[in-house]
């Protein structure tokens, strides 16, 4: 199939932040941008050139929306598959429907990674409070977590003692549990990586993540390990991508245990916020590399300008400074970048936005970004 050029339009399943930032690239080269979900004056919808609002079940609407453009790709990886089905009637669906059914489901994706050889921490199903003991017994401490739609910690609980397995509430009928053996993890670190039509493979190499209340706070890159450990890692994300067959950005969130072994945590099919930081800080971003894959042209340059951070910002920030943070006290270091979402509503736990700041290295880009982050809320004299 040949390539799609730029004059060409994309549509998006999905109308958060990530389809915003993939959309800004998009018309940045010249394309067109249409987006579906069930919302309206969402974050893509506000960059796009048209902005459908329907349920993902309705499967008129979908084919209707790939009828009107040349590719279709999502930045939600809970689309149904029927949805992604439909779609792929009339446009091709990049990254396809074989990788969200693979990624929507965390038994799914941890028996993919093992068969593919890719390491993993112990897990088994779990149906009933019954398989929640034998696991506890068989794995020692673990982490349980729903299979599906889980994100930032939602829908999991650690389970340490026995206790914690007696006060098990559920697993609730019909519901399908993962039990995952504890990590007992030093860092959490990423790859994002992409993969082309042909096959060609490009990654920014490790990003290093610190978390607060099981939401990503901070990004750094390059995250600061051997060189042996990056090139295992993007080892293991390469032969993701393939074994997967990948057409765009994946990223791989892994553990790096305290005895130095790399384990795959889970996977998104999709640009990562860990990824945030190569808008400013790399030479293609992760969302002009969706668009480059998706879009059958060749992949850009993931070199690095200057070592970078990125700080989230969460609704909590415009509680703790009252309403309105002060951008102008958060912008006064020349190297700090500000990308915010267009969302309306504050609320705590909700990504609004992010910082990111460039320098010469990446602990002094942490304090530049987390500083910043603080002046936001400071309070004014
Ligand atoms: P997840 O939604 O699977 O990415 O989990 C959210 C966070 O919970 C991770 O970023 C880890 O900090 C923690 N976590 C998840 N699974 C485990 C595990 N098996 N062992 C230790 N910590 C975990």
């Amino acid at each position: 199939m040949p390539p799609i050029f730029p004059g060409s339009t994309i549509g998006v399943l999905g109308s958060g932040q990530l389809g915003r930032m993939f959309a800004l690239s998009a018309r940045q080269m010249g394309y067109r941008v249409h987006t579906f979900s069930p919302d309206t004056d969402t974050p893509t919808g506000q960059i796009a050139d048209v902005e459908v609002v329907a349920s993902y079940d309705d499967l008129d609407a979908v084919r209707a929306f790939a009828r009107g453009v040349q590719v279709v790709t999502f930045e939600f990886e809970n689309v149904p598959a029927p949805t992604a089905q439909a779609a792929a009637e009339f446009a091709p669906v990049r990254p396809a429907g074989h990788v969200l059914h693979v990624t929507q489901q965390r038994l799914r994706e941890k028996t993919f990674l093992t068969e593919g050889g890719f390491p993993v921490t112990p897990f088994r199903a779990c149906r009933s409070l019954l398989d929640v003991e034998q696991a506890f017994a068989e794995m020692g401490a673990g982490v349980l977590k729903t299979a599906s739609f889980g994100y930032d910690g939602k829908g999991q609980r650690k389970i340490l003692t026995k206790h914690d397995v007696d006060t098990v509430t559920g697993p609730s009928p019909g519901i399908e549990y993962i039990y995952e053996q504890l990590v007992d993890f030093e860092r959490e670190l990423s790859v994002v990586a992409a993969r082309g039509v042909d096959g060609q493979f490009a990654s920014w190499g490790l990003i290093d993540n610190t978390h607060a209340n099981h939401i990503l706070d901070v990004s750094v890159w390059p995250a600061s390990v051997s060189p042996k450990l990056e090139r295992d890692a993007e080892d293991i994300a390469r032969g993701i991508l393939e074994r997967l067959d990948v057409v765009g950005v994946l990223c791989v969130e892994f553990f790096l245990t305290r005895s130095g072994k790399l384990l795959v945590n889970e996977l998104a099919p999709r640009p990562h916020n860990s990824g945030h930081l190569t808008i400013d800080a790399s030479v293609t971003s992760q969302f002009e590399q969706q668009l480059r894959a998706v879009c059958g042209l060749p992949l850009g340059s993931t070199a690095r300008l200057r070592p970078a951070a990125m700080v989230n910002l969460l609704g909590d920030v415009w509680e703790d400074a009252r309403g309105s943070p002060d951008w102008a006290a958060a912008l006064e270091h020349p190297d700090v970048k500000l990308h915010l979402y267009g969302k309306l509503a504050p609320r705590p736990g909700r990504k609004m936005g992010h910082l990111t700041a460039l320098a010469d290295t990446p602990a002094h880009a942490v304090d530049v970004a987390v500083l910043a982050r603080e002046k936001l809320i400071r309070r004014k004299a």
